[in-house]
């Protein structure tokens, strides 16, 4: 029997497996006195056993991982040295899942080698175990690559700062040393000195080469290798080509004489594999080989890559879409559109690791969208990553070995600075590290936020910029406690049909009394790529006073007002009175995201109200979450 979170006062994070405090203190002056006995009886190989007595601190393990996570548990006790009595307890600790990683998108925005360092001290305090290293797409390679100077004297660099403003120009590269220049790349040194610190924190690096797609910087610097055979045109490599595998090869063995790591990643992600369709070579490819279509044309690199990581003795992850057209046999996948993907690959005997979108993306904003910069959209807060359980119901119960754990992501697209990047990191990826250690019945969120305010409040003092989460705002307000109104229960006819994409509550939802969070994701809001018209039964003729509805507008998704609102009433359901056109007046270039209430007061008695947004003229999608009446 044991309750970690009753006995786990304010201190370790990720929560061990088993805590139990006894009667006593150990108090030391300098540091704690910390005696290591190795033992075959602790058979985890990342599992400890930490014992404080009155006399000092002892640590059992079997391996040097397990002294170090041991160490870890105790300078989070001692707040780093600076507490000098801690309570007296035993602690039996060991991972739920061997893989716990945090990604990093380089190649949006490169990061130094200190920053890359100092996110690795934080891993390794909260246990984490994987960095994944995203070295090269369309904004930048980011590695020094021998056999191919390039990819980094020219595709490592570009003329403007922010990812946005590159996006939204030419998207062209510069070379390096050119006045304009921004960006970076990782030397061999670089590699070697990164390599050598996360092995002393039992941290491996895992590089992330992307194929067959966001490889637009690689074809600008060698276009020979995409099917146009010229700069600019191709983001997918030519599958057609020899010389493709002879580059991927060529740049995979580097990786691995750079990177020990068992895994390299290949990217795999979101290619349009529109030039493979009608490029000579492709074709050519898939008539010698007996290749129906272009995913597997895709599969076909992806298995040639693997069987090539395999002769090194390596392993390969991709991205879920390398499921599409057949997996490569020893493939390890990485779901982050859903767990769809990845419980699919389970099924078919492969290993996973969890990385959905809708928990496990820290580029989505972390609070009120009105506080924080600006960011890629949605809202996940530090509870909605916290809750994330990796083992589903729907999961094959005798693969459950294969899902090796989860990873926090950053992409960076919105994220310039090194200061920022870490600001959406912590708290959330300390979630996502108890996600991965932690039992789920140890794993409460009260407790959580409870013991991770000290923590951040430790690596503020230690120059983290972290969110301060003492001072989060939080959800729409009204998003938490819901509505009462006259309407609510009431029956709903749509007029034009609801639509596929974001359904909500179905026929339902606008008189639910669930108003929409701060994203349109959140399957409280209903959108459509048409006008949203509906009526409303109140059941019985009352005196209305009000009636209205809440729309959003996020430019970057094509998220828009409507053009007008208009309200309707009526007695008798066939002659309805227009008692008011509210029209729009938020601007549609506007950059943040904005609510706006389309609604009117009167004093009309009806039975039912019908409720008419015309769609945008920028087209796009219109999101509605209530029809208020009162
Ligand atoms: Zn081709």
């Amino acid at each position: 029997m044991h309750h970690a979170i009753a006995q786990n006062p304010d201190m370790i994070i990720p929560a061990p497996a088993h805590i139990s405090v006894s009667e006593g203190k150990y108090t030391y002056t300098d540091q704690p006195e910390v005696k290591v006995t190795y033992t075959k009886k602790i058979t985890g190989k990342e599992a400890y056993e930490l014992t404080v007595t009155p006399k000092g601190v002892r640590i059992k393990a079997s391996t040097d991982a397990g002294v170090f996570y041991a160490r870890q548990s105790l300078a989070q006790m001692t707040k780093g040295g600076t507490v000098k009595e801690i309570p007296c307890c035993t602690v039996k600790d060991e991972p739920r899942f061997p893989y716990r990683g945090l990604h990093v998108d380089v190649s949006r925005h490169f990061r130094s080698v200190e920053f890359l360092k100092k996110q690795m001290d934080a891993m390794a305090r909260f246990k984490m175990n994987r960095m994944h290293l995203h070295l090269t797409d369309a904004a930048g390679w980011r590695l020094e690559i021998q056999a191919y100077p390039r990819l980094t004297s020219f595709a490592a660099w570009r003329p403007q700062h922010t990812w946005k403003q590159w996006w939204q120009g030419q998207r062209a590269y510069s070379e390096e040393g050119a006045p304009e220049a921004y960006g970076g790349y990782y030397t061999r040194e670089d590699i070697r000195e990164l390599v050598r610190y996360a092995a002393e924190r039992h941290i491996e690096i895992i590089p992330e080469i992307e194929m067959p797609s966001h490889s637009e910087e690689v074809l600008a610097a060698y276009p020979e290798l995409g099917c146009s055979g010229e700069p600019y045109k191709d983001s997918d490599f030519c599958v057609g080509n020899e010389e493709t595998f002879v580059f991927l090869e060529t740049v995979l063995a580097e990786v691995m004489e750079m990177f020990p790591s068992e895994y390299i990643h290949i990217g795999g992600d979101e290619a349009g594999k529109q030039h493979w369709k009608t490029c000579p070579k492709c074709q050519q490819r898939m008539k010698d080989e007996g290749i129906e279509d272009v995913d597997g044309l895709q599969s076909y690199m992806i298995h040639r890559i693997e069987k090539f990581v395999n002769s090194k003795g390596r392993r390969i992850i991709g991205w879920d879409e390398i499921l599409d057209g057949g997996l490569a046999p020893g493939a390890t996948v990485m779901s982050w559109r859903g767990t769809e993907g990845g419980i699919q690959a389970m099924s078919q005997g492969h290993d996973v690791i969890m990385s959905p979108g809708r928990y496990c993306y820290l580029d989505h904003t972390q609070d009120a969208p009105f506080r924080e910069p600006e960011s890629i959209g949605g809202y996940l807060p530090l509870d909605s990553v916290y809750v994330y359980e990796p083992v589903e119901a729907s999961m094959p119960q005798d693969k459950l070995h294969h899902l090796l754990g989860v990873q926090a992501n950053l992409w960076s697209e919105y994220v310039v600075s090194d200061s920022h990047a870490e600001y959406m990191y912590w708290p959330r990826a300390i979630a996502i590290a108890e996600t991965g250690w932690s039992q789920p019945e140890d794993r409460d969120i009260e407790d959580f936020r409870r013991r991770v305010l000290p923590a951040l409040e430790q690596m503020r003092s230690e120059g983290y910029n972290t969110f301060d989460l003492a001072d989060e705002y939080g959800e729409r307000k009204l998003a938490q406690t819901g509505l009462e109104h006259a309407a609510k229960g009431k029956k709903v006819t749509y007029n034009k049909p609801i639509q596929k994409w974001y359904p909500a509550a179905g026929e339902t939802t606008f008189t639910d009394g669930i108003i929409g969070g701060w994203t349109y994701s959140d399957h409280r809001w209903q959108g459509f790529l048409s006008d949203i018209d509906v009526t409303i039964d109140l059941e019985e003729v009352q005196t209305i006073s009000y009636i209205g509805g809440t729309f959003m507008q996020l430019k970057g998704p094509g998220v828009f007002m409507p053009q007008k609102v208009d309200i309707l009433v009526s007695e008798d359901g066939e002659n309805f009175e227009l008692i008011r056109t509210v029209w729009n007046d938020i601007p549609t270039d506007a950059e943040e995201l904005l609510f706006k209430d389309f609604s009117t007061i009167c004093k009309k008695k009806a039975r039912y109200v019908r409720y008419h947004a015309y769609r945008s003229t920028m087209r796009g999608f219109l999101f509605l979450d209530e029809v208020v009446v009162n």
